[in-house]
């Protein structure tokens, strides 16, 4: 029989080094333990939380737990690793159980996995409470982990020590009851996380529908929909929102594969709105939403006051790509009217693309951009295709199939040093197929970049400018790019070291990785930012900081040289003016800097009422109707500023351009918007 209580470390670990990679609460471990505790005598352990390297490495050497277990993740699967390596170090017998989806499907690879990583006793593969919560149960009665780990333990994979061959479990169903787990937050296990560092989350339901064959959700496993009941969903976001009064810009995460397509959602929805209206939280919610059903995920996100994103992903519009990846996408007549209602309700339209997927080409993803951008879309994100572990994308079969290169790179930010060593934690991804060369998959990388730049929400006024002269969005984009690349500008300096940044964080394996960066001059690239960014993100901050007057003289002048005849004297006075507008109200660049600076008042006199056009909405009159001068007078929203610039760094660490990169990706880009008030119409 162990020591009671037995002491168990559960950890979901982010490095920090330079800002986190995700600031949510902890959620998953958490499930994990609610079900334990409802199954064992609560007397019998004695649980502690960690989503940090530093305090769980201090805990083990004081508190000495018997039992560790860490989610593996892609941003975590090696600080996992260096913890439990460190633990059996100094605690011989503690028990180490990894589980999460950075983990092979393959017996074979399996094997490998676990024989290479010599800290795991024990991987639980897939939902992980049953599996867990049955070993620990087998622990509390004594049994050791070496007999433990020579004979099959449901849902659970370890190395037998006596054969050192892979011993598998057989497969446990999926609960399909999820109320089984108790509630963590209603029994005060998530308390700790509520210290305005934290991101608040929970799921509502968990599995797909769909099967995509990139993703790990695509997976038959996971095709049914389990549901947490209606009452326990209010009753844990009441708690909630009552802990958040002091941190109302920190946002909801609801971390399901589809919220929004369900009519349960619609239930959950509501209670969100009633408290938005009580306790002034949540003001934003990050979602992942549905990819059907969009008319209710529209009402939806009406109901929440439009601070849910609604994404309308496609990832490929090639049918033979769809094929293989095992997508259906919506019909594209029906696409086109989503993004009409999406644009009548005042919302932003986006869409995702994922690249190089297999028979894709150069031309199919350009058209399939083209296809996006005619439909309407405003905002277009493209990723670089991940071959996420237990994905169809990752298998031998597709790898062969398709001719798919594919490199390592280091996850943004994912670095840290511990404990005397280096960790890196690294992605593969794919850069060529047998369809698309790796020069074309740069061509697309780079038109990427500048669309998903030039359709972000700090051009809306452009995007206005499209629609009323009836300019072909994907055209301006495509000159856009054209211009960026040949003039010699300080966009264009961007542009290419987007561009080179690109090519030379890839690397052949991820010892090459460890190889490089375990060099101190190499790592302090890293510690600079100089490498390991996010790169859309890096150089669209970058840009969106520091040239975004620049920026904009581009637009204008691409609208310019696409208008034609649409571009008359009168329009072109009109857009002057718009643009003067745009510069003042939307350069952000010192607004997160500059305490004193988001303290100062702007007059601006303009020949066109601009606020009073764009306050119109997509139904206004032409701009040129406008015609009339005004009196402006421009300001920050000071004290929202200050609010969020707090959170930021209790959020995302210390560097002010991470902050500020992740307010532009993940927060309300508007706070930072000076406001225009019209003081004088000088017609009257
Ligand atoms: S990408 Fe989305 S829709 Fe497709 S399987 Fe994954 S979670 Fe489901």
């Amino acid at each position: 029989m162990k020591t009671r209580p037995l002491k168990i470390a559960l950890g979901d670990l982010r490095h920090d080094t330079t800002g986190r990679h995700s600031t949510g609460m902890p959620i998953g471990i958490a499930y994990i333990a609610s079900y334990l505790l409802a199954r064992v005598d609560p007397m019998d352990v004695e649980i502690r939380f960690y989503d940090s390297p530093h305090v769980i490495i201090e805990d083990i050497r004081n508190w000495k737990p018997s039992v560790i277990g860490l989610s593996s993740f892609c941003w975590n699967s090696d600080v996992s690793h260096l913890v439990f390596k460190f633990a059996k170090k100094i605690l011989p017998k503690v028990i180490c159980i990894a589980g999460g989806p950075e983990f092979p499907d393959d017996h074979e690879d399996c094997k490998k996995y676990l024989l290479e990583r010599p800290g795991i006793d024990f991987f639980v593969c897939l939902e992980g409470e049953i599996a867990f919560t049955q070993l620990l149960q087998k622990i509390l009665i004594g049994k050791e982990a070496s007999h433990l780990k020579s004979e099959p333990q449901d849902g659970i994979m370890a190395i037998n020590p006596n054969t050192r061959e892979l011993v598998v479990g057989e497969p446990i169903p999926r609960l399909m009851a999820l109320d089984e787990i108790p509630s963590p937050y209603l029994t005060g296990l998530m308390d700790q996380w509520f210290d305005g560092c934290h991101t608040p989350s929970l799921e509502t339901t968990r599995g797909c529908p769909f099967s995509c064959g990139f993703c790990f959700a695509g997976r038959p496993w996971f095709n049914n929909l389990n549901e947490f009941s209606t009452e326990r969903i209010r009753a844990e976001l009441t708690y909630i929102a009552k802990r958040m009064t002091n941190y109302t810009n920190i946002p909801l995460s609801i971390c399901d594969a589809n919220y929004g397509m369900f009519a349960r959602d619609e239930e959950v929805a509501e209670h969100i709105r009633f408290l938005q209206d009580t306790y002034g939280w949540p003001r934003a919610i990050e979602v992942t939403t549905g990819k059907a059903n969009y008319d209710r995920i529209l009402r939806i996100a009406s109901r929440l006051r439009n601070q849910m994103q609604v994404t309308c992903s496609l990832q490929s519009l090639n049918p033979k790509t769809l094929k293989v990846i095992r997508r259906n996408n919506i019909p594209l007549d029906e696409y086109k009217e989503i993004q009409l209602e999406i644009k009548r309700r005042g919302m932003m339209s986006v869409a995702e693309l994922i690249a190089p997927l297999p028979e894709e080409t150069k031309e199919s993803f350009f058209s399939g951009v083209k296809a996006v951008a005619e439909a309407g879309v405003e905002r277009i994100i493209p990723y670089t295709t991940m071959t996420l572990k237990q994905t169809y994308i990752a298998s031998k079969e597709c790898r062969r199939n398709y001719g798919m290169e594919t490199k390592f790179r280091i996850i943004p930010h994912g670095f840290g040093e511990y404990l005397g060593e280096k960790c890196f934690e690294t992605e593969e991804v794919c850069v060529a197929t047998n369809t698309m060369p790796f020069e074309d998959y740069l061509e697309c990388r780079g038109f990427a970049f500048i669309s998903s730049l030039f359709t972000s929400e700090q051009f809306d006024v452009i995007h206005r400018h499209i629609k009323e002269l009836k300019l072909n969005a994907y055209d301006y984009l495509y000159q856009l790019w054209e211009s960026v690349k040949s003039k010699p500008t300080e966009l264009a300096k961007i542009y290419e070291g987007f561009i080179q940044e690109t090519k030379n964080e890839l690397w052949n394996s991820k010892d090459d990785i460890y190889q490089y960066f375990t060099n101190q001059e190499s790592y302090e690239k890293l510690l600079s930012g100089e490498l390991g960014d996010n790169l859309l993100r890096k150089y669209s901050t970058e840009v969106s900081l520091r040239w975004f007057t620049h920026a904009i003289e581009m637009a204008y002048s691409t609208l310019r040289r696409i208008g034609g005849k649409a571009i008359t004297s009168d329009v072109q006075r009109s857009l002057d003016a718009a643009r003067e507008w745009m510069i003042k109200t939307r350069d952000i660049g010192f607004a997160g800097i500059n305490a004193d600076f988001i303290k100062s008042v702007e007059y601006l006199p303009l020949s066109y009422d601009v606020l009073g056009w764009y306050n119109e909405g997509a139904d206004s009159a032409h701009l040129t109707a406008y015609e009339r001068p005004v009196h402006y007078k421009y300001s920050y929203h000071t004290d929202q500023i200050e609010a969020l610039m707090n959170n930021a760094e209790r959020l995302y660490g210390k560097d002010l351009f991470f902050q500020m990169g992740k307010i532009i990706e993940n927060q309300n880009i508007r706070t930072f918007w000076r406001g225009c008030e019209l003081i004088l119409d000088i017609t009257k």
